[in-house]
């Protein structure tokens, strides 16, 4: 277990928070979980035991140099290594940040300490959280999340319930796709009443466009993942960014990709840069002879315009 000697890194830029300052609040790799998908690697210490794993003032002394040197970032997220709340100081930190900086502060976590009230009062002194539910029924939580022994699904659900509860902050709840291990129908509809119940504000889908921890871990297709998206309701969105997924055809994305996803799928611009890839630029110079020639047409959902083929309108 090495401490790490830089605890702030960044800024990254991030798709869901902009431009992201990175804290780092546990040494590599201390976790609950050892998630299949994991892109930073194997959990090596698997725990729920809370502790001062990170000195706080260091981390304190740390961002106030970067704040001094002139650092920009929209948000300072807590993260790091593993499982931010593992750290007992979250929220002493996070006190200690807003005397240096009113840059908003995230969370990101895998919400398994939630069901500790101590957690919560902690976490609800962010701005807001990015938790994680990627399986609601015990096979899936074994078969993605790996957990530590004591851990349940329903605790960690009931957490997030709590929490969502005293917390007024945005909640952006994240769903990691691991096709065959949490994507047939009883779970996807487990899911689902799991959304209801905990109310996050956005439900983020993403699945393995990058490196992960154990091989052979099977990222969904844009197709797969929009079809996910419309079962799991309207609060979804997709957040993995498939330009960063090794292409396996080796082919540049052309009119008949965006035909093939909207036959399937109506999607709207968004959700098409997003699955393929591409600029918005270049998607509407892609959609424009499309809708010329009336492959595809253009309807309005609640104010958006979402394409789609004759046959599938
Ligand atoms: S919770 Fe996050 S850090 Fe921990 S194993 Fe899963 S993906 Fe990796």
């Amino acid at each position: 277990m090495t401490e790490p000697t830089n605890t702030v890194f960044g800024p990254v830029p991030s798709r869901r928070l902009g431009l992201s300052l990175g804290i780092d609040l546990v040494p590599y790799k201390v976790c609950s979980l050892d998630c299949v998908y994991c892109q930073i690697d194997r959990t090596t210490e698997k725990s729920l035991t809370r502790k001062a794993y990170v000195d706080i003032q260091t981390i304190l002394d740390q961002l106030k140099a970067r704040l001094a040197d002139g650092v920009k970032a929209d948000v300072i997220s807590l993260t790091g290594s593993g499982e931010p709340t593992l750290n007992t100081g979250l929220g002493d930190l996070i006190d200690g940040i807003r005397t240096l900086t009113s840059i908003p502060i995230a969370i990101i976590t895998n919400s398994t300490l939630l069901n500790d009230p101590e957690v919560r009062t902690q976490c609800a002194k962010a701005d807001m959280i990015l938790p994680s539910l990627d399986a609601v029924l015990p096979e899936a939580y074994a078969r993605v999340n790996r957990p530590c022994e004591s851990l349940t699904v329903q605790a960690l659900i009931q957490g997030l319930v709590d929490f969502r509860a005293q917390f007024s902050g945005q909640i952006w709840l994240e769903i990691f796709l691991v096709e065959g291990l949490n994507t047939d129908p009883d779970h996807l509809d487990a899911l689902k009443l799991a959304i209801e119940r905990i109310a996050p504000d956005r439900v983020q889908l993403n699945t393995a466009v990058r490196p992960t921890a154990d091989s052979g871990i099977a990222r969904l297709s844009p197709e797969r993942m929009l079809a996910m998206a419309n079962h799991l309701g309207p609060k979804c969105e997709i957040i993995a960014d498939f330009s960063k997924a090794p292409s396996t055809a080796g082919e540049a994305i052309g009119p008949a990709h965006i035909l093939n996803l909207v036959d399937r799928h109506p999607s709207s611009m968004s959700d098409i840069c997003t699955c393929l890839g591409l600029p918005l630029a270049r998607a509407e110079d892609l959609m424009t002879p499309l809708l010329q020639s009336r492959q595809v047409l253009c309807i309005q959902r609640d104010g958006t315009p979402f394409y789609s083929t004759p046959k599938s309108t």
